[in-house]
């Protein structure tokens, strides 16, 4: 601190005119130095002036006292504190005009006796202290002035500076953060758990080291019975007479003097409402006097209620409401998505049973089809076996038309079963090796394309990746792709099965030269009963749902299925990617 107060009174004025009366004396006959000096003088008065000025315009008290502690001059602020005005606290003691009336101890008086014993220059001493005779927090510095030429003189500079209002910013600040820490610790707690009592329980767990209340309980509103369940209750003293997961009626809280429970309110004294409530009767009879009420609303939807009670009514001061009101609000949206996670692994576990139901229905359906199917089959063949007596050729024909009738029935039916239920679990997994299964599955495909008049080109390289895959659906998805190619290739046409290993993946292509796929139906033809042309002859020999049934396959296997055409007539093909990861 390198303060001079520079407040001028008459004597200091007295002292400085008559100096510089002396002065001009000696200069007499000599103009321009008087002059010179006068000037000197005119710029001291007027720095002097600019440094009082800004001195008053402090807001810290600024006052320099003697050694008995006597205000020796002051800045304008001692009138801003209403002390009295510059000139009139001269001379006075600093302390008794500060506090005329003192209760002891007194932290200012000690603080201006320690400032007494100092007497070096840059000595400083500093404090804080609540005034309770000024109400206000003051910091408080103290500093002696030596005077020059005068070693033995000291007199000191005491500065008061009221910071109650930073003191306020603080105490706001601190609590603030007190209020957070205090809120985040609760979210904590009750985002670990999806259990509404046990957030509710730790809620109340919580507040009990925030707030002060004798009783407190969360209850959880029930719209379909108009009831409200106990979900936590807790107590500082007398036992609490709720019970978690006892029901209870609104009525039981709502009494005649009708405070919503949808509504924020506070009771002060039940003494003073005309009608009570049951539960407000039990309070009562407990000596509770006092009562807040929080409801956990969402939207416009009740979800539960938090009350707290207190013996003592001021114990709910403003800062803990808030707190309590923050708490509600978390409270309402853990306790929202718990319900909301409930229905949600309700509707789930509805889902799974009408699934298995489905699955069921669908393995019932096809065996009550598939029994009479082999029925008709069996007596099929026993009829051409001329069990039954002998058979004219055109008896023959017309029974060869219903075993193949039969066969297509059977097949569809299995189809149809396969795409209803499989998926990952329900695969036979074994070792492949993608080579062998590629060329038996040609072998058996080369009669019917020689058939044709079509030629199947095998493009398959000798070592392939082993792969883990269910080789009957491995087979159907192969017999699928091969019997639309075939189906679609016109004669003298080529088709062509083609195997390679592509980092992690042997993809498996089916090529033909056939009537190909309109660009933008190609994504579509693996929807299920989808068909290019429905009309057509080829159409007419399928369902639409072999691809469907393959995509099915492919994917249960963690792989791909695409198709490829350039268009109308360019021919088709299609690709199966499967991973070969889990090759051992
Ligand atoms: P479908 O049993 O009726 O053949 P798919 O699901 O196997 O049923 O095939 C669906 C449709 O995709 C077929 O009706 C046909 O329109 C088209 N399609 C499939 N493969 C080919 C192909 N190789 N060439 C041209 N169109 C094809």
């Amino acid at each position: 601190m390198n303060f001079s107060l520079a407040k001028d009174d008459t004597p200091s004025k007295q002292i400085a005119s008559d100096e510089m009366t002396s002065l001009l004396k000696k200069f007499r006959g000599n103009p321009e130095a008087k002059s010179t000096l006068l000037n000197t003088f005119a710029k001291v008065e007027r720095a002097k002036q600019e440094w009082e000025s800004t001195v008053d315009a402090l807001p810290e008290l600024i006052c320099v006292v003697d050694e008995n502690g006597r205000v020796i001059r002051a800045n304008r602020t001692i009138e801003t504190w209403g002390l009295g005005s510059v000139t009139h606290v001269k001379g006075k003691d600093f302390h008794t005009l500060v506090h005329p009336v003192c209760a002891k101890p007194c932290p200012l008086e000690s603080f201006l006796q320690q400032t007494k014993q100092k007497t070096a220059n840059d000595d400083i001493i500093e404090a804080e202290t609540y005034d309770t005779l000024l109400q206000r927090h003051i910091q408080m510095r103290g500093k002696p002035v030596l005077m020059k030429n005068k070693t033995d003189e000291v007199n000191w500079v005491i500065i008061l500076h009221d910071i109650s209002q930073r003191k306020e910013m603080e105490k706001a600040l601190y609590e603030q953060n007190g209020r957070l820490t205090a809120i985040n610790a609760i979210n904590q707690t009750i985002l670990a758990t999806h259990s509404p009592e046990e957030m509710a329980q730790a809620t109340l767990t919580h507040l009990q080291s925030l707030t002060a209340f004798q009783q407190a309980h969360i209850l959880l509103n029930v719209p379909q019975t108009q009831k409200l369940r106990v979900l936590a209750t807790a107590n500082n003293g007398i036992r609490h007479f709720l019970q978690p997961g006892q029901e209870f009626p609104y009525t039981e809280f709502v009494g005649q003097n009708n405070h919503a429970l949808n509504h924020f309110f506070l009771i002060e004294q039940l003494n003073e409402l005309p009608n009570l409530t049951p539960v407000e009767r039990r309070w009562q009879q407990q000596n509770i006097q006092s009562y807040i009420n929080l409801p956990l609303v969402m939207g416009s939807t009740l979800v539960g209620i938090l009350q707290l009670a207190t013996d003592d009514p001021p114990t709910f001061i403003p800062e803990h409401i808030i707190i309590l009101r923050e708490v509600a609000e978390t409270l309402t949206i853990a306790i929202n998505q718990s319900q909301l996670h409930q229905k949600l692994e309700h509707s789930n576990e509805e889902l799974q049973d009408l699934l298995r139901a489905k699955h069921e229905m669908i393995e019932n359906v096809s065996h009550d089809l598939r029994s009479p199917l082999a029925l008709i089959k069996g007596y099929t063949e026993l009829l051409q076996d001329g069990l039954f007596g002998e058979l004219t050729e055109e008896q023959h024909d017309a029974l060869t038309i219903l075993e193949t009738k039969g066969d297509q029935m059977f097949f569809l039916i299995n189809r149809l079963f396969n795409l209803q239920t499989i998926d990952k679990h329900a695969l036979k997994l074994e070792e492949i090796n993608p080579q062998s299964f590629l060329a038996e599955a040609a072998k058996a495909w080369q009669v019917l394309t020689t058939n044709k008049s079509v030629q199947l080109l095998l493009d398959i390289p000798i070592s392939l990746p082993y792969l883990m895959g269910d080789l009957n659906m491995l087979n159907q998805v192969l017999s699928n792709l091969l019997d639309n190619a075939l189906k679609f290739s016109p004669e003298g046409s080529a088709i062509t099965l083609r195997a390679q290993a592509q980092s992690n993946y042997i993809i498996f292509t089916v090529r033909d030269e056939g009537k190909g796929i309109p660009p933008d139906k190609i994504e579509r033809i693996f929807e299920r009963f989808y068909q290019v042309d429905k009309g057509s002859a080829s159409a007419r020999k399928g369902a639409g749902i072999g691809l469907a049934l393959c995509k099915r396959i492919v994917e249960a296997h963690d792989g791909r299925i695409w198709a490829e055409s350039a268009g109308e007539g360019q021919g088709s093909t299609f690709f199966v990617s499967l991973p070969t990861n889990n090759t051992p």
